[in-house]
């Protein structure tokens, strides 16, 4: 509650009985927080993830503290519950610390999913590439069942571009220019891993790319260095 107005009034009661008698009225206007949601985010003063309440205000005028008369809303923000700071709206779309750490191996799998669909998804090479792809973005445990189940899934899913775009999406918020671009031709060497890259593969590849937030033309340029890397 902030108290941003209080005052007193002083009324000359008229009943026959208080004839005389003076009464004090203490009214004010006061902003009330009532919690619409919550949820996990990163609280910055904290240093890591917290729990938060999603909080909605009210202005109310108050006679005698007591909330008597709605007024404006006076906006919402996001408390931290452990430390108490208020944030704006927006702390919400940076991503949560669990979230980072799943953001990488979840767009890797994504990505290594759209290009073996794209062909090689049937190739050792290409296969125990993205294996590795994955693993290496940091789940250890990734293996050929659990690329069939990813693969099998995009066959069956209403939207695999939406798929990807989500993935990808959350992982371009955490990853600087260079890291994208690593992210990028590591993808790509899954594509050559049983070959050069065939058009269905380099627009997969292109996909990736515009996903996490390049050009077309940053794109060719990892593109084709991937190439020449592999081909070298
Ligand atoms: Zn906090």
């Amino acid at each position: 509650m902030i108290c941003k107005y209080w005052g007193v009034h002083r009324v000359t009661a008229r009943g026959s009985g208080l004839r005389g008698a003076r009464l004090l009225i203490i009214f004010g206007l006061r902003v009330f927080y009532r919690t619409i949601g919550q949820g996990a985010f990163h609280c910055q003063r904290c240093g890591g993830d917290r729990e938060y309440r999603h909080r909605a205000g009210r202005r109310w005028f108050t006679v005698f503290f007591i909330p008597v008369i709605p007024l404006n809303n006076v906006g919402e923000h996001v408390k931290c519950a452990v430390c108490g700071t208020r944030y704006r709206m927006g702390v919400l779309a940076l991503p949560t610390a669990a979230q980072m750490q799943e953001a990488l191996p979840a767009g890797m799998r994504a990505a290594a999913t759209v290009i073996l669909r794209a062909g090689g998804g049937s190739s050792a090479p290409a296969r125990r590439r993205a294996i590795d792809a994955v693993r290496g973005a940091g789940l250890a445990d990734y293996d050929d069942e659990a690329l069939d189940a990813d693969l099998s899934a995009a066959v069956m899913s209403a939207d695999p571009a939406q798929d990807l775009a989500s993935a990808l999406n959350r992982l371009a918020l955490q990853l600087a220019v260079p890291a994208r671009e690593w992210f990028l031709a590591d993808a790509v060497r899954i594509g050559l891993a049983d070959g050069p890259l065939s058009d269905e593969e380099r627009q997969a590849a292109q996909e990736i790319a515009a996903q996490l937030g390049m050009t077309p033309a940053q794109a060719r340029g990892v593109i084709s260095m991937t190439e020449e890397g592999a081909a070298a």
